[in-house]
């Protein structure tokens, strides 16, 4: 597809150019505040368990053929739960069931029911399984789950497979996506960027328009775990990669929303585009104006098999353990939350940079490539006009 391969490094450098002209970074300073989400996470994400039938080659959570024995009990998970009613916030935050396989707990449906009971919004991300039979997701429809979540890395089964590590996974997880709109569940497929499924990416937008999908989030690789055996997009790739993607999320034939975790610097691109033409109200009403700000450890929280609380999945420092703590607590008041959350602390080229309130950069990638959870993102292509000087 030619948007991949075109350049748009002189049309955002220009763009960047009138955005240090225009009232925008002024009025992102001056609504920082809705930008930062101190005292409650918009998203708390669960990995109920490693344990998964797969063994992709990029997993951060590096799935077993097992539940590990130490992973939070029924009774450990309903109090946790309840640490997530216990922000109180209007609305309470969304909670993210994933794994491993999360349909390897047995107790998965019924915890379902007990969160839904105190309030909370449930989303799951089951892999593509056997398992994941009709009976089963007419069950999650039951539980009143408000999506599921699949993920597809290939536009063709040999491609899926191999990057799953598993033959079949394609089918089961195209024929549970169909399974699952049937049913009229939202359905997210997220789909992992890399060197290796970037140039699949123009077919698996073709093969996931016709499934009748919500959301297609694109996951950019940080090498971690499993993944640190996989090469990262380049920065002019992800450049390319994000236009298009800007791009093909305002085409009328493109039925879904598109996010982006871990390239938060999609965000900038859209921006740049969108101030040729749009309104600062508008902009901030759009599906990606409403994610700013949000990364992890500020409206983002993950709570690992054990317990153990971090910034987001990719990320991995731990600030504390539910077990032991509240999830409140840690999330409002460890001092790594506290310093991700603000964006006067971030350094380098992201630091100087007029989107860092609404971007802020991959932490998780700052982190893998250079020990600093605050340095700049190194995906970025943007140079702030300080650095040029
Ligand atoms: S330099 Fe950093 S804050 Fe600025 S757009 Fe790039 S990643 Fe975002």
């Amino acid at each position: 597809m030619q948007g991949l391969s075109r350049d748009h490094s002189a049309a955002n450098a220009a763009s960047a150019d009138a955005m240090s002209s225009s009232r925008l970074p002024a009025l992102f300073a001056a609504q920082r505040h809705h930008f930062t989400y101190s005292e409650a996470p918009k998203l708390v994400y669960w990995e109920a368990t490693q344990s998964c039938a797969l063994a992709c080659v990029h997993c951060r959570a590096a799935a077993l053929a097992h539940r590990h024995p130490d992973e939070l009990s029924t009774a450990e998970a309903r109090a946790f739960l309840h640490q997530i009613v216990s922000f109180e916030s209007k609305p309470l935050p969304h909670l993210v069931i994933t794994g491993g396989d999360p349909l390897r707990r047995p107790d998965l449906f019924s915890l379902i029911e007990y969160g839904r009971s105190l309030g909370l919004s449930i989303s799951v991300t089951p892999a593509g399984t056997a398992a994941l039979t009709p009976e089963v997701i007419e069950q999650f429809k039951q539980a009143g789950v408000a999506s599921l979540a699949l993920s597809l890395d290939g536009a063709m089964a040999a491609a899926h497979d191999a990057f799953r590590g598993v033959a079949g996974s394609f089918a089961w997880t195209v024929n549970g996506a169909r399974a699952i709109v049937a049913q009229g569940i939202p359905l997210q497929i997220n789909t992992m960027v890399t060197a290796q499924t970037l140039a699949d990416l123009p077919q698996i937008y073709e093969v996931i328009k016709e499934l009748g999908i919500t959301r297609w989030a694109l996951f950019f690789l940080i090498a971690t775990g499993r993944g640190s055996s996989l090469a990262e997009v380049s920065p002019a790739q992800s450049e390319r990669l994000l236009n298009w993607l800007w791009e093909i999320s305002r085409s009328p034939e493109t039925p879904f929303v598109i996010k982006t975790t871990e390239a938060h610097h999609y965000r900038r691109i859209a921006v740049q585009r969108m101030q040729q033409r749009m309104s600062e109200e508008q902009i901030f009403n759009t599906p990606v104006g409403r994610g700013f700000g949000i990364r992890d450890g500020n409206g983002i929280v993950f709570v690992s098999h054990l317990g153990e609380v971090y910034p987001s999945g990719f990320l991995p420092l731990g600030a504390g353990n539910v077990r032991e703590s509240s999830l409140v607590d840690i999330y409002r008041d460890s001092a790594l939350f506290q310093a991700l959350r603000d964006p006067d602390q971030l350094t380098g080229k992201c630091g100087d940079c007029p989107f860092r309130i609404v971007c802020g950069g991959s932490r998780a990638r700052a982190y893998a490539a250079t020990g600093d959870p605050l340095a700049s993102d190194p995906l970025c292509v943007y140079q702030p006009r300080a650095l040029h000087s």
